[in-house]
């Protein structure tokens, strides 16, 4: 039960689904061992309003949909002269709202501890200057905090770039070794400003009292230990390291008003039969490629669920609102008929927790983006890694070569995946013997999931740790001074 004498803890988050989600589920967790909490969630300058329009959208749905929560809108900084790069526009925005933020730390009586999102590096500045303890919530694998955290370090002891390296593996401590060209696209280019951006903020995270992070130690136990030995931080300590996910979005909770006609529809078909397709909160492909994906379904001759979005008209601009699309244009010449009795096609969106939940959902094809790897691994289901943008082609190597949990849909790093590498990997996971053993290997991770986080499992043992640090730590004299 939360009491309202307690100090309250502010989690910062950054605009974005894929952020916001896990961290409301960060504040219902707190709430429920009763601290106050307190979301702040940035507005977008008034100059990049179009830009972030459906991370508005999505922000707004996910208010509607927590009422027990508390949110406190920042308001949106001046900004008129924006970025033309969208992740700087981004970046920059987190950035013009510490003023805020900070204002809205001293205007609450008193604040146990501010939590912040990875993208709001420059909220330490905030923490600092009112003395309260600040934590890390990450909420992608350990994986790429492990090689993002050891970035400066390597940038000021090598040469070269990413870009230029091709499928060169580099060698991090505590991951596997990473083919160059999976690297995320703000770091590719060291003499880039968005790397100088990043690389800086990376050599930020050590300032804070602690990293939570949104996995279960089973999934990356390697990692884990190379961050917590100090490993991947050569030149200074790192902070503690707590590993107390998955959480997720329950099924009930994503669902609004009536049940999805996705739901029904699996509801009519065999255990484990269907392969469920979807793209995260943004990804979309071009209409080429949605008509190489139905080829490679059809002629698999299994069922599948198909979220299908507009094609974005400009790769750059992938995060603009889309209309809804047109599946008679989009998908090949009579696909939807000759596959009715066995697919199913949803439109923009589906209710991915509750579908990958289900018991006819058998694999799912992914651009693994963390919050849908960790829902398909706590649901026990073989990923079909194929991603699309952000840190997902680092994720993909942590999902294949680290955690064993999918297998790669070769050509996801050129201009289009076959219809016959869809169709052989979407075979590959539901028929072959490799495909018993992915399985087998994701029925332990689900049971691996649920039992860190019961009563006196890892991640339980590690939130509880959290917690107890969370109220030793004092308040420096800084606000004091104020
Ligand atoms: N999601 C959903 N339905 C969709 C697409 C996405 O419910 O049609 C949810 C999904 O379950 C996940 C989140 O949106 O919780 C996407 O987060 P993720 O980290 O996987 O990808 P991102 O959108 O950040 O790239």
């Amino acid at each position: 039960m939360e009491s309202s004498s307690n100090p309250t803890v502010v989690l910062h988050a950054c605009l974005g689904v894929g952020h916001l989600i896990p961290m409301v589920e960060l504040a219902k967790l707190l709430r429920r061992h009763g601290l106050a909490v307190v979301v702040a969630v940035p507005t977008p300058p008034a100059s990049t309003a179009d830009f972030f329009a459906s991370s508005a959208d999505a922000v707004a749905r996910i208010v509607a949909f927590n009422p027990s929560i508390s949110f406190h809108h920042l308001p949106p900084p001046d900004y008129p002269d924006p970025d033309p790069d969208a992740f700087l526009q981004m970046l920059d925005a987190v950035r013009l709202t510490v003023p805020s933020l900070l204002a809205f730390l001293r205007s609450l009586p008193s604040v146990a501890a501010l939590v912040l999102d990875l993208f709001c590096v420059d909220a330490l500045d905030a923490a600092a200057a009112t003395g309260v303890p600040a934590y890390f919530y990450y909420t992608s694998p350990a994986g790429d905090l492990a090689a993002f955290l050891h970035l400066p370090h390597y940038f000021a002891t090598t040469h070269g770039n990413f870009k230029d390296m091709g499928k060169k593996p580099l060698l991090f401590p505590g991951v596997p070794p990473i083919p160059a060209s999976d690297m995320p696209h703000t770091v590719l280019d060291r003499a880039d400003r968005t790397c100088a951006a990043r690389v800086g903020h990376y050599g930020r995270i050590p300032e804070a009292r602690g990293i939570l992070i949104n996995n279960y130690e089973w999934l990356e136990e390697r990692t884990v230990r190379a961050l917590r030995e100090g490993a991947c931080v050569p030149d200074r300590p790192t902070p503690p390291v707590y590993c107390i996910g998955p959480l997720m979005v329950k099924g009930e909770e994503a669902a609004e008003g009536e049940r999805h006609a996705c739901l029904s529809w699996l509801d009519a078909q065999p255990a484990r039969s269907v392969v469920f397709l979807c793209f995260g909160s943004l990804g979309a492909v071009s209409s080429k490629q949605l008509k190489e994906i139905a080829r490679g379904l059809e002629s698999s001759g299994h069922r599948f669920l198909w979220v299908v979005r507009s094609p974005p008209e400009d790769p750059a601009k992938f995060v603009l609102p889309r209309p809804e699309p047109d599946l008679c244009t989009l998908l090949p010449e009579g696909f939807m008929e000759r596959t009715r009795d066995r697919g199913m096609v949803v439109k923009s969106w589906a209710p991915q927790v509750e579908v990958l939940r289900h018991a006819a959902t058998g694999a799912f094809v992914t651009h693994c983006g963390w919050n849908s790897v960790l829902e398909a691994a706590s649901a026990g289901l073989p990923m079909l890694c194929w991603p699309q943008y952000a840190e997902q082609r680092l994720n993909k190597v942590l999902v294949v070569e680290e955690m064993h949990l999918g297998v790669v849909m070769n050509g996801y790093d050129e201009e289009l995946v076959r219809a016959e590498e869809v169709e052989k990997k979407v075979r590959l996971v539901m028929d072959s013997e490799e495909g018993v053993k992915l399985r087998e290997r994701l029925a332990v991770a689900k049971e691996m999931a649920a039992e860190a986080l019961a009563d006196g499992g890892s991640s339980s043992m590690q939130f509880a740790e959290f917690l107890k640090d969370l109220k030793s730590s004092k308040r420096s004299s800084v606000e004091d001074d104020h």
